[in-house]
């Protein structure tokens, strides 16, 4: 968690506030040909609040995260209505029913496509079975699914959560939120803060789309943006949207070159010094083989 984020809500009324999880160490089988030992994260929650009531975007994964993050929502004092997860992929919803326990309460709900994907990963053993194989013992063995939630927007107190559909980002039905009157965009993982991004399950055509997705946040101009994961302690800050805007055209024009995966695995981390998740994965997915350049890319 970073400090900075503790003296926005003490004094004030309406606020967000953001938790950060460190990244979370994977047993592989295969080691990566180069870079950092394969991880998932880290990865951020982030309660909005007003007076009196208070809305958590994303629930995290492991045991532990959840519960660390449930006693943290309660220091803030308001009574948590509504978890809404961005998109479905498991590091941003397996915690929910620890929360649920927690927050008996609160509705966990999503737009109708991710609750689909959070039920397509939850109903196949086999992948229940991979992830808790990378993260033994950690993940809770009771997985539940948010509700499907239709409306585009989420009241809490006297403001409005505007639900983004972004399509295709790291994952399809990928969405953000835009709380105007805070000036905050939740952008869920259509933004990694200094943070190397998950291209590794990306096409060119997905980039693309990723690159649209970018281009909404900018037009809100929005004074805070949280990404989906990010660097512990980075600030919020929009400038995050035009270094993912950048990042995802040097990769997209490396890949269009003759370099190798290596070269280009290493020219995209001199590009970015300092931005943690320097992990072969994220860029060439050891899960889904990445096709010849001349096919898919
Ligand atoms: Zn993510």
């Amino acid at each position: 968690m970073s400090g900075s984020d503790h003296a926005r809500f003490a004094p004030t009324t309406h606020g967000f506030s953001v938790f950060t999880t460190p990244a979370k160490p994977a047993v592989v089988t295969r080691e990566p040909p180069a870079g950092e030992p394969r991880a998932s994260g880290p990865s951020t929650a982030t309660l909005v609040y007003g007076p009196r009531e208070a809305v958590l975007v994303d629930a995290l994964a492991t045991v532990a995260e959840a519960t660390v993050l449930a006693d943290w929502i309660e220091l803030h004092g308001r009574t948590l209505t509504t978890i809404y997860i961005t998109h479905g992929h498991f590091d941003h919803f397996y915690g929910l029913s620890v929360l649920a326990e927690r927050f008996p309460e609160a509705k966990a709900v999503a737009t109708p496509g991710s609750v689909e994907l959070m039920r397509a990963t939850v109903d196949n053993p086999k992948v229940v079975a991979a992830l808790a194989a990378r993260w033994p013992g950690r993940l809770p063995e009771n997985l539940v699914v948010a509700a499907p939630y239709d409306e585009e927007v989420l009241p809490v107190d006297d403001m409005e959560l505007r639900i983004i559909e972004q399509g295709r980002t790291d994952l399809d039905h990928s969405t953000s939120v835009h709380v105007p009157a805070l000036d905050l965009v939740v952008a869920g993982d259509v933004v990694f803060t200094q943070c190397h991004l998950f291209l590794g399950d990306t096409t060119e055509g997905s980039r693309n789309t990723w690159l649209e997705a970018l281009d909404r946040l900018a037009a809100l101009a929005p004074a805070h943006v949280v990404g989906g994961h990010k660097k512990t302690g980075a600030p919020d800050l929009p400038v995050a949207i035009d270094e993912n805007r950048r990042y995802i055209e040097d990769f997209s024009r490396l890949v269009a070159s003759d370099r190798s995966d290596l070269e280009i695995f290493t020219i995209m981390g001199e590009k970015h010094p300092g931005w943690v998740g320097h992990q072969w994965w994220l860029m060439f997915n050891q899960d889904t083989p990445r096709a010849p350049a001349s096919q898919s890319r």
